[in-house]
């Protein structure tokens, strides 16, 4: 895989849409750092996504889905290659059907766009009385890094509720997948790289709206009161360890406060990494490193990021 070089101009003939050359990467990430883009592209439909694809690997060209960037690191280098951020019909939610359980209850089955946003699906679900979601409020992520993440909170997750996805392998072939072979864990799916998560229908049960509202609630209050949420970070930035919290073990080291150049680990939430406004992508990554070994040293756990860490090449989702 190459970056885009010599092609920049193939690139822009043969691409009818717009295209942000060189743009900083710190403007599609909430933690605001990271070098320049090559290139950036949305993509409005699974056709021109489909061509792009195919131009991307005839040519090949580096290339990275990113979607609301809230669970990113960019280096301070940039990335090489062609951004796609998935947009237009990417960002559709439809009813498909109601379905009766053995149990007398009904699933309600919605498709979500891999680019909607996952606080547009909370709200929609909110407005038709549907739960199960209501664990996403504040989760500023897309569907599709919701789902290559697993995200959850407050002990649910987002894989339980997938009933089947539409995804492009890494050769471009669509096909769709039932949820439960997408192998979810803690934290992450388990397809092959380069996979991009075009849809997916999500199964709700329906519920009564104000319940649905005040549990909504409930959890944005938690949010407010237990993490920095209007500093600039990437949510919880370590995994937690089996059986222990990595918020927990970096409190106990003493780590609160504690920052290099920007960035800073959160007085409210030692698990959150924070922007102060100065941070580069090195500061973030130095903070990182400085306290996985001493989390090492002190406890004998090796924190991995849940931060996906994009660079050398490879789209690491
Ligand atoms: C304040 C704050 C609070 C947070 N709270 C939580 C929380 O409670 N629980 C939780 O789990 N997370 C939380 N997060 C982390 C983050 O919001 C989630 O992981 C979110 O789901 C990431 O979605 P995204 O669209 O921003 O993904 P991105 O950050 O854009 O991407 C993440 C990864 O997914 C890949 N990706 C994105 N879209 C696609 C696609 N369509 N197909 C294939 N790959 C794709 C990217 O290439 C990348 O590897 C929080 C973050 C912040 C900033």
């Amino acid at each position: 895989m190459a970056s885009l070089n010599s092609h920049a101009k193939d690139l822009s003939r043969f691409w009818q849409g717009k295209i942000l050359w060189d743009i900083p990467m710190a403007q599609f990430s909430t933690l605001k750092v990271g070098g320049p883009a090559e290139a950036v592209i949305s993509v409005e439909n699974i056709e021109d996504l489909t061509r792009l694809h195919h131009w991307l690997k005839e040519n090949d060209i580096d290339w990275w889905i990113v979607g609301r960037g809230s669970n990113i690191l960019v280096p301070d280098k940039g990335l090489t290659g062609v951004i796609i951020v998935l947009a237009g019909e990417f960002r559709s939610i439809e009813k498909l059907s109601i379905k009766p359980l053995s149990s007398g209850e009904e699933k309600v089955l919605i498709r979500a766009g891999g680019g909607c946003s996952l606080s547009k699906l909370v709200s929609y679900c909110t407005a038709q009385s549907l739960t199960g979601l209501e664990f996403g409020v504040g989760i500023p992520g897309s569907i599709g890094g919701a789902i290559v993440m697993n995200a959850g909170a407050w002990g649910c997750d987002i894989g339980s509720l997938v009933d089947s996805a539409i995804l492009m392998d890494s050769d471009g072939n669509i096909a769709t997948k039932q949820g439960k072979n997408l192998g979810f864990l803690y934290r992450k799916w388990s397809m092959g790289k380069n996979t991009i998560l075009l849809s997916a229908t999500l199964a709700f049960r329906p519920g009564n709206k104000e319940n649905i509202k005040d549990t909504c609630r409930k959890y944005q209050e938690l949010r407010h009161n237990n993490q920095p949420v209007a500093e600039a970070s990437a949510g919880s930035f370590f995994k937690n360890p089996p059986d222990d919290s990595a918020g927990r073990l970096i409190d106990e080291a003493g780590f609160k406060g504690f920052s290099i150049g920007g960035a800073k680990v959160s007085e409210t939430h030692a698990n959150f990494i924070i922007n102060t406004g100065t941070a580069s992508a090195a500061n973030i990554l130095d903070l990182m490193h400085v306290i996985q070994q001493e989390i090492l040293k002190r406890f004998g756990i090796k924190l991995e990021p849940e931060v996906h860490i994009l660079g050398g090449g490879l789209n690491q989702s």
